[in-house]
């Protein structure tokens, strides 16, 4: 399977035209850049494989893409994760509940996490697919990405167009900035910005060269994935503005720290979305729960 050539949109707002690569529309199973990142694996799966395994959160959106890819390859799919919270385990919607659906093995560790999730390794029959899919195999298709982008600022005669993408693991802003003449730019949804930065060498200290990192427009504030009033305001104004429902979980930290930087930052503004709307289904009960809002989009 080939997932690519992403359109991109635009609209005003704050006075300012942003453009948006709708990396969202690829494929629903394969959302958002997780298509990207997998593409490797989508376009050329090992045959020998009769088993995927990773790691990580259970509302993870790498999660229930690798679930759509081990379906379509028929291959089991062991993800290991902490003791589930209750609510979690309850949850009969978001990326846990289509995960399961697509056939998904959950195995819960609690103290043994760390020490079993750090010996797992690739064999002949078994594909380990790290936390958050930071692997070397992720490049192929965001250099792909790269040059979908390329292509797109020069029909529009964009000479320094700032890219802008969310950050978890960093793979993608990573990879991006190592296949674009544009400033990559983007900001620390996981962690502190030490930690992407930490990030993002240890997945460049696995080549030989090593190329300028993405700049990090720095999140002191917000936490991953913790409802926050403010972040709330700025994703709805821009859901209303752009007439696109963005994720809710990176994307108002991405919004609200661009938004921030704005005139820092050359135009114009291509900001990549990447997808993870099914992930909503559970973060916007969590507003609810909070603060007793419901998500419009
Ligand atoms: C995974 C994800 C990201 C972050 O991607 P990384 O390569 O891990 O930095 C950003 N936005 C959304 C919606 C995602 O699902």
């Amino acid at each position: 399977m080939r997932l690519f050539n992403s359109p991109v949109d635009s609209f005003e707002f704050a006075d300012t035209i942003f453009y948006v690569k709708r990396d969202d529309l690829l494929h629903p199973e394969f959302s958002g850049n997780k298509a990207r990142k997998l593409a490797y694996f989508l376009e050329n799966p090992p045959q020998e494989i009769n088993t995927l395994v990773s790691y990580g959160g259970t509302q993870s959106n790498l999660m229930y893409s690798l679930s759509a890819l081990a379906k379509l390859n028929r291959w089991q799919f062991h993800y290991y994760t902490k003791t589930l919270s209750r609510q979690a385990a309850n949850s009969h919607n978001g990326n846990l509940a289509a995960s399961l659906n697509n056939g998904m093995e959950l195995v819960e560790l609690n103290s043994d996490y760390e020490r079993i999730t750090s010996m797992l390794h690739s064999t002949s029959q078994q594909l380990v697919i790290p936390q958050g899919g930071a692997q070397i195999e992720a490049e192929y298709g965001l250099r792909q990405l790269a040059q979908e982008i390329i292509s797109w600022a020069r029909q529009n005669n964009f000479a320094h167009p700032a890219i802008f993408i969310a950050s978890g693991t960093g793979a993608s802003a990573l990879f991006l900035q190592k296949h674009l003449p544009f400033s990559v730019y983007t900001t620390n949804c996981v962690g502190s910005p030490d930690y992407l930065t930490q990030q993002f060498h240890n997945l460049m200290d696995q080549f030989t060269q090593p190329w300028r990192l993405p700049q990090i427009l720095t999140n002191t504030h917000y936490r991953f994935a913790k409802p926050n009033r403010q972040l709330y305001a700025t994703i709805q104004q821009i859901n209303q503005a752009s007439r696109i429902c963005f994720d809710l979980v990176y994307d108002p930290v991405g919004w609200q720290i661009l938004l921030d930087n704005l005139e820092h930052l050359p135009k114009p503004i291509l900001y990549l979305h990447c997808g993870g709307l099914l992930g909503n289904e559970t973060m916007s009960k969590r507003y609810q729960y909070y603060f007793n809002r419901s998500h419009s989009c």
